[in-house]
């Protein structure tokens, strides 16, 4: 079954498909734990262990087509040097499923490639907004010697592509991080913020934030390390105080029908159980049912 592992239910044709998922198994600038590059395949095998029932939708996802392209061929980069050939593939392969009307699903890798992503759907669309759940703000203007990192990534799509981005979830930063923020007007809530006033309401004023600076589509990108770590404790950078799943399954079907593309990055298997592999699986299960319910 796993030969060329592909996710569960993404039997359709590329032509025919609606959902285009692919793999960047690449981790070269992860700083603490490793192995994110493992996380795809971690994902497709445990997209096996569900129903393709969805009961809250009431949609099969067999009736769903949805194509797997499988992974990005990275091996023959020198990883700790082609982070721009990474981007640069990434963005193509999101750019081909934009111009042929599918909706991209991402499944990562480190957090750096969704600079690639960001930037694809904003040559594409100017009414694109960013949303971000991250533990981390990830604005610092270098890590260790590189701009392109995982720790510098919403930084980058800020300055370089567009302002119209919000992070929730957040409860990690550099003193720098917190001031940059303040100081350029980042849109950005707390993991306390969500747990006090709710997911909904917190993913509503983002929406609202970003609708009024022009962005009528989104792209969605989950860091996963903003799920509390009891939870998804195979992650690059656990950090405690963290997400409920359900608040992630909130923010998934309310932005749905606004969605137009989508990562869940950061899954390092090796550090748990299958846990967070099987909660990455089961999250993009719901973002396959939610966008399908919602827009026919
Ligand atoms: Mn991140
Ligand atoms: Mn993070």
């Amino acid at each position: 079954m796993f030969e060329r592992c592909v996710f569960a239910d993404a039997v359709s044709t590329y032509e025919d498909a609606r959902f285009v998922i692919f793999g960047v198994p690449f981790d070269a600038t992860s700083s603490f734990r490793r192995g994110s590059a493992e996380a795809p395949d971690a994902m497709r095998k445990a997209s096996y262990n569900f129903e393709t029932y969805n009961d809250f939708y009431g949609i099969d996802l067999t009736s769903v087509p949805v194509h797997d392209l499988g992974n990005l061929d990275l091996s023959y980069l020198d990883l700790d040097r082609c982070v721009d050939d990474m981007l640069c593939m990434t963005g193509d392969t999101v750019r081909g499923a934009i111009r042929d009307s599918k909706v991209p699903i991402v499944l990562g890798g480190e957090h750096t490639l969704t600079y690639g992503c960001a930037r694809a759907f904003v040559e594409q669309y100017d009414d694109i907004g960013i949303i971000i759940l991250d533990a981390h703000l990830d604005l610092r203007d270098e890590y260790l010697g590189a701009k392109q990192s995982h720790a510098c990534v919403s930084r980058n799509i800020i300055d370089d592509l567009t302002d119209r981005c919000a992070l929730i979830g957040v409860r990690s930063g550099s003193a720098e991080e917190y001031r940059y923020a303040e100081e350029n007007g980042i849109m950005w809530h707390s993991a306390d913020e969500v747990s006090d006033a709710g997911m909904e309401s917190v993913m509503r004023q983002a929406i609202d934030a970003l609708s009024d600076r022009g962005a009528r589509r989104i792209y969605l990108s989950i860091d996963s390390d903003v799920i509390d770590p009891g939870y998804a404790p195979g992650v690059g950078n656990p950090e405690p105080f963290g997400l409920d799943p359900r608040d992630l399954r909130a923010a998934i079907r309310m932005a749905a029908p606004q969605v137009c593309g989508f990562d869940i990055v950061e899954i390092s298997p090796g550090y748990d159980h299958g846990e967070s592999a099987i909660l990455g699986a089961r999250l993009v299960r719901e973002f396959i049912a939610a966008k399908s319910a919602r827009q026919k």
